[in-house]
């Protein structure tokens, strides 16, 4: 008895020398490259891969996802990479030109593609720059990732090219994903939760608009000040007045801002109309200590729950 334990404590030992030897520098080791543009595909990705893969973000921590221009260096990720995880949209015609141009096709998953593309909407009251009321084109809403329904559509996607490319980790990355999305699912569940005990269902942000897909989601009605992807948040006169009506109407306790805003807007309607203001983060980027922390998009909105909570209230 005790020679056999010694063999297996030994094999053992020769299995885990085995495996450390085997290990080679990072992106040479065999592993799938992924490229992803926008975190929450950075986080969908790592969440479904798990150490099977090295993924990287495009768009720096902090950054303006909006007018973000890729290096060199991330035109030759793209090039090399195994898959290519991008949004799709407005925001990344510089990607379509890439693409366009390339002689051997990269493989790569648009985002926007794998859940039911909403229309931009410019909604009662929202500030509008010049330039986006007069483009008559129709125009798909990129924040597809905000509903955590579409989140859960998205990592399977991702599961499913990721076994495309790696058949022989095919089963990993689908347990990844179930994984990743029993949490989502959960998520979704504390959001439903919350809007059914809700005294009303309107959120106003008083900020950019990029969540359609979360409100469309929950049912919730809401007004903003300006669009999604909206470069100027000076506060208008008008906007401000508008607003404040919608939150003495309803009786709002409080407002939205979002992530890296100037919070602007939501100071000027807390200072007249007595509200909280709170912050609905979209999870379209993070901050250089968050990414380096590992913060993950169902984090994010677990703050937002609580966020809601308060809003509905
Ligand atoms: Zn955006």
């Amino acid at each position: 008895m005790k020679r056999l334990f010694i063999l297996i404590v030994a094999a053992a030992l020769a299995l885990s020398l085995c495996a450390c030897g085997e290990r080679e520098p990072e992106g040479q080791d065999g592993r799938l490259s992924i490229v992803t543009t926008v975190f929450p595909a950075y986080d969908f990705a790592r969440q479904v891969a798990g150490d099977q893969a090295k993924v990287t973000l495009l768009v720096p921590p902090g950054a303006e996802t909006h007018s973000f221009e890729p290096t060199a260096q991330d035109m030759r990720r793209i090039q090399s990479c195994d898959l290519l995880i991008c949004n799709g949209g407005e925001s990344e015609v510089w990607l379509e030109t890439l693409l366009a141009g390339q002689e051997t096709e990269i493989p790569s998953l648009v985002m926007l593609e794998c859940v039911d593309a909403l229309e931009e909407e410019i909604k009662e009251g929202m500030q509008e720059t010049e330039e986006e009321g007069e483009e008559d084109e129709t125009e798909y809403d990129e924040h597809v990732w905000t509903s955590p329904v579409n989140a859960q559509r998205i990592c399977r996607a991702i599961a499913e090219a990721l076994a495309d490319r790696d058949e022989e980790h095919g089963d990993l990355y689908r347990a990844n994903c179930e994984a990743y999305c029993e949490k989502l699912a959960e998520l979704d569940a504390a959001f439903r939760a919350v809007v059914e005990q809700g005294s009303h269902s309107t959120v106003i942000f008083a900020d950019r608009f990029p969540v359609r897909y979360f409100v469309e989601e929950y049912g919730l009605d809401y007004f903003a000040a300006f669009p999604g992807c909206a470069e100027d948040t000076e506060p208008a006169a008008g906007t401000v007045a508008f607003l404040i009506d919608r939150v003495r109407e309803e009786q709002i306790p409080a407002v939205f801002y979002i992530e890296f805003s100037n919070e602007k807007m939501a100071d000027v309607i807390c200072e007249d109309t007595g509200c909280k203001k709170l912050l609905f983060h979209s999870c379209h980027n993070v901050t250089a200590d968050q990414l380096k922390a590992g913060i993950s998009y169902y984090e994010l909105m677990l703050g937002n729950v609580e966020s809601l909570r308060e809003a509905l209230a």
